[in-house]
């Protein structure tokens, strides 16, 4: 990622402790926090963080009894944490989950539970681009997405080996895992273990209500945007913030505004009315007229809320884990200001951090692998035109010349049999079938272009807020471009020409 943090934890004079990279607040368009007067927040995976493995094997159950239910032999399936990550892309016509790069080429695929070879993925994906306004995709929003795409994959498997109903397409197969997980999630039985057992699923940072304190008595109004509904939320957001606020003070008394079942993304481009929550129960009201402050309600809209509280869009922060539905859709419709909380952030630094040195020695092996090429690129013009007899010509017979060339080849052959061992390590970090979620190859992942256009910060989670106080003054910045790798002495470092 080209993006720099902009601060330290330490604040902003002190120098960055490496040990706090992955706790940065990290910045693509700049934010100046001080401008902001309302700030809004996710629920799930946002203020309140899962225990992955845990809650998506429990969603993963879901799917399989429904499956089940339905006939289908499913039994025997268990559930893969590593098989798929956040920000891939399933491709719902051919039965493949993908990783693309930021321009959409797809670099890496699973069909079912294999990998697909080089050979295979170059001829299936030839002419075809990943775009995400085609229904064909389905990306992988948030970490709700594993147990799906996981399932998916081993469905396909059985799909292919003749053991689910012949009539199904990959994209029926897709329709059922999904109906059936909406269906988990809907039903509740799903929602009531987690709030039976919070602790169990629930992995709790007191930090957070701390930081959304600092920012209530800087003045901001604090709001709670969730999908989740009143009897999910209302337990879950004692549990996790209750124990840590000051005296009898509850998350109740935190958020100015709450509101659940928001129903985002149409929550930001749709007029949906809003009900108050009149008791401990969820008992509803309909309400004719603004939102009133310290209530809770279910439903509502975004509109609803910028003419309640009478701001305008770039005075709103809203901060969600969701690409799509929280960070997408806020801001190319009301231009709300934009944070992302992506956990995996913490993993993947970590991972980038414990690679140091051999991605020092990657980068070296490459720049002198681009030297020898542009050096046998020379060569070989020089061969052309001695060859051809046109143009500049030099003292060096064609029959040198190939030899020359012969050499730099087997040097260039030598250089690449390095290469490729530390190249693959590279590509197995964070996650052994996928690599890191924000890089695909040499570039940016399609997860890393989404988070740049639409967030204008991102960070693994929101309590690093606290450390940079409801003050900080974020900046963007200069962004890269292929034409910026010129050193302040004007020479370039590209393609070995110096
Ligand atoms: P939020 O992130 O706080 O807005 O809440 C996300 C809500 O969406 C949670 O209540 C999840 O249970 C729910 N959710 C996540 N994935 C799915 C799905 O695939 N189908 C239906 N609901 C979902
Ligand atoms: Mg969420």
């Amino acid at each position: 990622m080209e993006a720099t943090v902009s601060a330290g934890t330490h604040g902003a004079s002190e120098p960055l402790d490496p040990a706090s990279h992955a706790r940065g607040l990290f910045c693509n368009r700049t934010l100046n926090l001080r401008t902001i007067r309302a700030i809004g927040y996710d629920m799930d995976y946002t203020l309140i963080h899962y225990h992955v493995a845990l809650w998506e094997e429990r969603a993963y159950a879901y799917i399989k009894n429904g499956l089940v239910a339905q006939g289908w032999p499913v039994e025997d399936l268990v559930f893969d944490p590593d098989l798929v990550t956040q920000g891939l892309v399933m491709d719902t016509e051919l039965g493949n989950v993908v990783k693309a790069n930021r321009f959409g080429y797809i670099k890496r695929a699973f069909h079912g539970t294999t990998l697909m070879p080089f050979d295979r993925l170059r001829d299936t994906y030839r002419r075809t681009l990943v775009d995400l306004h085609d229904r064909r995709w389905r990306f992988m929003n948030t970490l709700f997405s594993l147990s799906e795409a996981s399932i998916y994959l081993q469905l396909v498997d059985l799909l292919d080996a003749g053991k689910l109903p012949a009539r199904l397409g990959y994209d029926d197969l897709y329709a059922t895992v999904r109906r059936t997980l909406d269906e988990a999630h809907l039903e509740g039985l799903l929602k009531a273990e987690i709030v039976a057992d919070p602790d169990r699923f629930v992995d709790r940072d007191p930090e957070i209500p701390l930081a959304l304190l600092d920012q209530k008595r800087a003045g901001k109004k604090i709001l709670l945007i969730t999908n989740s509904e009143w009897e999910y939320a209302a337990p879950m957001l004692a549990y996790a913030f209750d124990p840590f606020l000051p005296g009898d003070m509850t998350w109740r008394d935190l958020f100015d505004l709450a509101l659940l079942g928001a129903r985002k993304p149409a929550f930001f481009s749709e007029r949906a009315p809003a009900f108050e929550v009149v008791n401990g129960e969820g008992m509803l009201r309909a309400i004719n007229g603004p939102l009133e402050e310290g209530r809770a309600y279910v439903g509502g809209n975004a509109a609803l809320v910028e003419a309640s509280l009478g701001l305008r869009g770039e005075e709103i922060l809203y901060v969600g884990d969701h690409i799509f539905a929280d960070v997408k859709v806020s801001k190319s419709v009301l231009r709300w200001r934009t944070a992302l909380i992506l956990r995996s952030l913490e993993d993947e630094i970590a991972a980038m951090d414990s690679f140091r040195d051999e991605q020092t020695q990657l980068h070296a092996m490459m720049a002198e692998k681009e030297q020898m090429e542009a050096r046998y690129s020379a060569l070989r013009l020089e061969r052309q035109r001695n060859a051809e007899g046109y143009g500049p010509q030099t003292e060096r017979s064609v029959k040198k010349l190939d030899a020359k060339m012969r050499a730099l080849r087997a040097d260039l052959v030598a250089l690449d049999e390095q290469i490729a061992p530390l190249a693959q390590a590279a590509g197995r970090l964070v996650n052994p079938n996928w690599g890191p979620l924000l890089r695909a190859g040499n570039d940016k992942s399609h997860l890393a272009r989404q988070l740049e256009t639409s967030a204008d910060v991102y960070t693994a989670r929101v309590s690093n807020f606290l450390h940079y106080t409801p003050f900080v003054y974020l900046r963007s910045h200069r962004g890269s471009m292929d034409h910026d790798v010129f050193s302040l002495h004007g020479e370039s470092t590209r393609n070995g020409q110096r």
